[in-house]
């Protein structure tokens, strides 16, 4: 099931996608709830209510008639993993950053987040804005001390993330997180694509373009803590939440890390693709005065 967060004349609500049409499911069942924190919060007997909707007796909309917002506005938690692609390490270090032995976590703040097709904002503070592939994974069951083997049961499905960054910013601080939380700076969608439709999030291909041309390509089989070690490890610590969207790592490629860098300019279009879940498409304007 490919679910989604949409906008109808201005009206917000949630539905799954079925070929070119959208079902919107609280207006189809009015047992489902209006957003997708609720749905992913209200457990499997409703999700089963969402999933057995057809068509046929369903309230739709033609995809290109809604916008699509981030599939899940308002996570509780976006952490994103650092330095998880061997080649990406290999680039950080070049750049002179010392390559960890364990798994690093960061927060996006929850303000970041902005939908599959959003403005992304070049800000007022830096001319250091980079792009960063990667495969989202959401939770989809309140858990802790999870260990790797049982995480599979954990996540509620997959999407698209890019993980933009601010470099100087990001570089400021060890916690990193303030050059990954600038507003806008979180485009994730466009879709949830139901786990039970990836075999295994470790055998897609994704890449990032932007203008068209090829910055990363990679296979996730190349991570270096699989989706299942990061959340054995992150519920080792914290209670993670149906909705928590997690950033796997990114490859190569980054932009920052070309010679001479190349940073991202008002103009350019950002896309990550995701072989069978999906692309997310984002052009960077000027942050608003
Ligand atoms: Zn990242």
């Amino acid at each position: 099931m490919k679910l989604v967060t949409f906008r109808c004349r201005g009206v917000q609500s949630i539905g799954k996608l079925v070929g070119n049409q959208v079902i919107d499911l609280p207006a189809s069942d009015s047992l489902i709830p209006r957003t997708m924190l609720e749905l992913l919060q209200s457990g499997p007997a409703v999700m089963a209510r969402a999933r057995a909707i057809v068509l046929e007796a369903a309230v739709t909309y033609p995809l290109a008639d809604v916008q699509l917002d981030a599939p899940i506005p308002n996570p509780s938690k976006y952490l994103a993993i650092g330095m998880n692609y061997r080649k990406h390490v290999e680039e950080a270090l070049a750049a002179g950053i010392k390559v960890p032995d364990s798994q690093v976590w960061f927060n996006k703040q929850v303000s970041c987040v902005t939908g599959p097709f959003d403005h992304v904002h070049l800000p007022i503070a830096s001319d250091k804005l980079d792009y960063e592939a990667e495969l989202g994974v959401v939770i989809g069951r309140r858990c802790r001390h999870v260990s790797a083997a049982d995480a599979p049961a954990m996540v509620a499905g997959y999407l698209v993330c890019n993980d933009v960054s601010v470099r100087d910013w990001q570089m400021r601080s060890p916690t990193m997180m303030l050059g990954k939380s600038f507003n806008t700076h979180g485009p994730i969608g466009p879709w949830i694509v139901t786990a039970d439709e990836i075999a295994d999030p470790h055998g897609l291909s994704m890449r990032m373009l932007v203008n068209g041309e090829l910055r990363q390509e990679v296979r996730t089989d190349e991570m270096i803590y699989d989706v299942w070690d990061q959340i054995a490890y992150l519920s080792t610590v914290m209670t993670l939440e149906p909705g928590d969207v997690l950033a796997t790592g990114t490859p190569s490629g980054v932009g920052g890390a070309m010679k001479p860098p190349k940073f991202l300019r008002v103009g350019d279009v950002m896309r990550v693709e995701i072989d069978g879940v999906g692309h997310i498409e984002n052009v960077v304007v000027a942050e608003p005065t």
